[in-house]
């Protein structure tokens, strides 16, 4: 499938399932050998990143926890323009070594706002492990970015755990939004 219609826009593929396999198994192998010896808990980023964790976690051969939170985000008078908050972070994560895991990087305001909710609660080590990554819309550096699946254009994609207004993610490939 090239082309998929959602609601009212056209989608074209951008990464296929057996590309985002391939590089989830290298991210993978990468993961096993820097955390040896310890248990890492992997905190997901609902609701997107529910497949890229499934998958990834697949590949773990060390001990390792799992958790996911929930952002929500609506529109308040701060000079961001907008709020987020976070659902349901572990209360229990001194001295772990986290490894957080989003679908998309692309403003950086949810890796923001997640991170420092994160540190308050000393952890020993946090990392970030993203599957997509989009460089031209970074506005907030996020220094603990380590594992990058795809660095993709700056154009709005679904599939894969990724929603066009909450359709599409059961798409087992990536597509990007068909210019108008
Ligand atoms: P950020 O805070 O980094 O700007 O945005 C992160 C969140 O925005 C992601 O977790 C995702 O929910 C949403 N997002 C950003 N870019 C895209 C995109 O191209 N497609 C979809 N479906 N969601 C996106």
């Amino acid at each position: 499938m090239n082309t998929v219609d959602i609601a009212d826009k056209k989608f074209e593929l951008l990464i296929e399932n057996d590309n985002i396999n391939k590089r989830i198994r290298l991210i993978g192998i990468q993961l096993n050998v820097d955390y040896e010896g310890r248990c890492p808990i992997f905190i997901g980023v609902l609701n997107g990143s529910f497949l890229f964790m499934a998958d990834l976690l697949k590949e773990m051969d060390i001990p390792c926890e799992v958790a996911f939170v929930r952002v929500s985000s609506y529109k308040g008078t701060a000079s961001s323009g907008t709020i987020k908050e976070t659902l349901g972070l572990p209360e229990n994560l001194a001295n772990r070594d986290i490894i957080l895991v989003e679908d998309i990087v692309d403003t950086g305001f949810t890796l923001k706002h997640i991170l420092e909710k994160v540190q308050l609660q000393n952890p020993a080590s946090v990392r970030v492990c993203t599957l997509l990554y989009k460089p031209e819309a970074i506005q907030v550096p996020v220094k603990e970015l380590e594992y990058i699946g795809f660095e993709i254009p700056n154009e709005f994609v679904v599939g894969y755990g990724l929603d066009y207004d909450g359709l599409g993610r059961n798409l087992t490939d990536i597509y990007r939004a068909v210019p108008e």
